[in-house]
C-alpha cells in the first residue's frame, strides 16, 4: 500500500478543512482522499471449496469452476490431500485457476505438550504439498472450544513455538499458516480479525491471516474495519449468507457484503473469496451457485 507522503497528507488535510466549510456533499468526497490507496487495484476471485463443486470427476469438477467464472479453489486438508495431491497437481496444469488455501480441522491449544507437538507434526508434510501445489496456504484455528491452556501462554507457544514452525516451514516450501477468527461459540480465543492479524504479525514470516464474513458478522464491529486491519496480512476470505451460513443471496435481506467489500478494495484484496456454506434443503446446487456469481458480482460493483 502506498502511504502519503507528507506533502500529499497536508493537501488532503486543507481540503478536508475546505469541505468542513462547504457542507455535506464536498465533506464526503474529501474523506475518501484520507484512504489509503493500494499499489494495485483489488479483485474479486471468486472460489469453492472442493467438496462443494458440482461434478463428480476431479477434471470435471475443475471444468465447472472455468466455466463458470471462478479463479480459485480451495482444497481440504488430511488424507484427501495427501491421496489426491498428486493427481491434483496434474489436473490444475494449464487451467487459469489459483490454489488458494486448504481448511480442516486444528487446535494448538491442547494442556498437553505432546498433543500439540502431535498437531505441529500433523500438518508438516500438509504444508509441502500445498507449497508444491503453488497454494496461497494452510488454514489453521490456534485453539476451539475447550482451551486447555492460558490464553498469555497459547499465544505465546503459538507465536513462538507451534505456529512460528509450521509459518518458517510453509515459507520455506513457498506457502503459508492463514489464521482464521471464529465465532465466540467456536473459539473464545482468536474471534476478531484485527488480532488474527496481530498473532500473524509477531510470527513473522509464513504466516498471515483471513476473514469470514459468516463469523465476522457476529463478532466484528465494522467489517470494512475487520478487512482494513487485517491489511497485507490478509490472504484469504469465506463467504456465506450471513443469516443461516447458507449460499449468499438466497436471504437476500441479510446477505449484504458491500462494507466488507469495500475494505477489501481499500486494501487492493486479490486473494480468494470462497463460498463455505450449506445449500438450502432441495435447492438446485448449479442454479444456486450460478445466481451466488451474479449477486457477488453486483455487490462487488456496488462496493
Ligand atoms: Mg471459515
Amino acid at each position: 500500500m502506498k502511504t502519503m507522503n507528507r506533502r500529499s497528507f497536508f493537501n488532503t488535510t486543507a481540503l478536508a478543512g475546505l469541505a468542513a466549510t462547504l457542507g455535506g456533499g464536498a465533506r464526503a468526497g474529501a474523506a475518501t482522499k484520507t484512504v489509503p490507496v493500494p499499489d494495485r487495484p483489488a479483485e474479486l476471485n471468486l472460489c469453492l471449496q472442493w467438496n462443494g463443486i458440482p461434478g463428480g470427476g476431479m477434471n470435471e469438477k475443475l471444468d465447472f469452476l472455468e466455466a463458470n467464472g471462478f479463479t480459485a479453489v480451495e482444497l481440504p486438508t488430511g488424507k484427501w490431500l495427501f491421496d489426491n495431491g498428486g493427481a491434483f497437481q496434474k489436473a490444475i496444469q494449464g487451467r487459469k485457476l489459483a490454489v488458494a488455501t486448504a481448511c480442516g480441522p486444528s487446535d494448538f491449544s491442547y494442556a498437553d505438550k505432546a498433543r500439540r507437538e502431535a498437531e505441529v507434526e500433523k500438518f508438516l508434510p500438509q504444508l509441502e504439498i500445498l507449497g508444491g501445489l503453488k497454494s496461497v496456504g494452510l488454514i489453521l484455528c490456534p485453539a476451539r472450544k475447550n482451551v486447555a491452556m492460558g490464553f498469555r501462554e497459547l499465544r505465546d507457544d503459538f507465536v513462538n513455538n507451534t505456529g512460528r514452525r509450521l509459518a518458517r516451514h510453509a515459507a520455506k516450501h513457498g506457502t503459508s499458516i492463514v489464521l482464521e477468527p471464529l465465532r465466540r461459540g467456536e473459539t473464545p480465543f482468536l474471534k476478531l480479525v484485527a488480532d488474527g492479524a496481530s498473532i500473524a504479525r509477531d510470527i513473522g514470516e509464513g504466516a498471515a491471516v483471513m476473514g469470514d464474513f459468516w463469523h465476522m458478522a457476529q463478532e466484528e464491529t465494522s467489517q470494512m474495519g475487520a478487512f482494513l486491519s487485517g491489511g497485507n496480512l490478509l490472504k484469504h476470505v469465506h463467504i456465506a449468507s450471513l443469516k443461516d451460513r447458507k449460499i449468499p443471496g438466497c436471504e437476500p435481506k441479510y446477505d449484504r457484503y458491500v462494507d466488507g467489500f469495500r475494505g477489501l478494495k481499500m486494501i487492493g484484496y486479490r486473494g480468494a473469496v470462497s463460498f463455505e456454506g450449506g445449500i438450502p434443503k432441495g435447492g438446485d446446487r448449479v442454479k444456486l451457485i450460478k445466481a451466488m456469481v451474479i449477486y457477488l458480482r453486483d455487490q462487488w460493483a456496488e462496493a
